[in-house]
């Protein structure tokens, strides 16, 4: 198949808009809401540009710890109740202590918010307009007085979708980016086929912690963590770029060597990137996610070792 064909070729590393696993990156990108007409598409290695809008988002880190104790409008009329437990999902977009979540404390379930939940359901119905693969995302918002919102971008093409930061205004705060990976029959039909490489590689840059994707009917999440965050730290704002490159090679090896369908692979490289880059990684479906635990299979257990039975 074509687009089987085209993964072979090393794709240029500083595309900077997600890519479903398996789709080229096209010649020329999508219209991108995030780049300034003047700024020449995609020669130029500047792949922060995109994900991150570096005014918007430093505003965001500061804005972030208004958060934990806003309840909302009515937050005045209600008696101070029982600390509300933190959800799943609020730890691992919000962290803790100004700090990504650590692998150690990472949710074992992630409920999406309503709006979240609701966006990726659009966004997937419009993924397969006239049998065609479409992929379409957008960004789930907290707005200033606490309520969230999901800010649908422009439809990208078969195998990438323009993140629309530049829809954000200054007083918003990311908490999610999602976008869908639709495969259309002539692509093989693939359903649940969770991030690519880039995918993963965009968390270098981003500012929101947690990404998702829609396929099918299953649902994914990849979220940053301390420990990412130590990684990225430590090879320094001049090794951004490089850290982006190996973390997509890392997968697109996998999956090159991996067995089984193109889903299959990806899972598999999905998980085993995760793991090695201390991403935290969910799948699920229906708003519900799950941790998947990322740890390699263990050998079975030595005969020798184990207490003997009685027979
Ligand atoms: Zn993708």
């Amino acid at each position: 198949m074509a687009f089987e064909h085209e993964l072979q070729k090393k794709p240029n590393p500083f595309l900077p808009w997600p890519l479903s696993p398996l789709h080229p990156a096209p010649a020329e990108p999508p219209a991108m809401s995030c780049q300034t007409p003047a700024t020449p598409a995609i020669s130029a290695p500047q792949p922060a540009m995109c994900p991150v809008d570096g005014a918007v988002a430093t505003e965001r880190a500061a804005a972030m710890s208004h958060w934990a104790d806003a309840a909302g409008a009515h937050a005045a009329e209600k008696k101070p109740a029982a600390q509300k437990p933190v959800s799943g999902f609020d730890q691992v977009v919000n962290g803790q202590n100004g700090a990504s979540i650590s692998t150690a404390d990472a949710p074992a379930e992630i409920a999406l918010p309503r709006h979240l939940r609701r966006g990726m359901q659009r966004a997937w119905r419009h993924s397969m307009p006239h049998g065609r693969s479409q992929e379409q995302g957008g960004l789930y918002v907290r707005n200033s007085d606490g309520s969230t919102q999901w800010l649908p971008g422009a439809s990208g093409d078969s195998g990438s979708f323009a993140v629309n930061y530049d829809d954000v205004k200054p007083e918003q705060t990311v908490l999610a980016m999602g976008h869908t990976h639709p495969y259309s029959k002539q692509e093989g039909g693939y359903r649940d086929v969770p991030f690519s490489g880039r995918d993963l590689a965009l968390h270098v840059y981003e500012q929101q912690r947690m990404n998702v994707v829609q396929s099918g009917k299953g649902l994914f999440g990849s979220a940053r963590t301390k420990e990412f965050d130590e990684l990225v730290k430590a090879r320094g704002e001049d090794g951004k770029d490089a850290l982006f490159e190996e973390i997509e090679a890392y997968w697109d090896d996998l999956y090159t060597n991996g067995k089984g369908n193109l889903r299959e692979k990806a899972e598999a490289a999905t998980r085993a990137t995760s793991e090695h880059y201390h991403l935290l990684y969910y799948a699920g479906k229906k708003g519900k996610l799950n941790k998947v635990d990322t740890s390699p299979p263990k050998p079975p257990a030595n005969q020798h070792d184990a207490p003997p039975q009685a027979h």
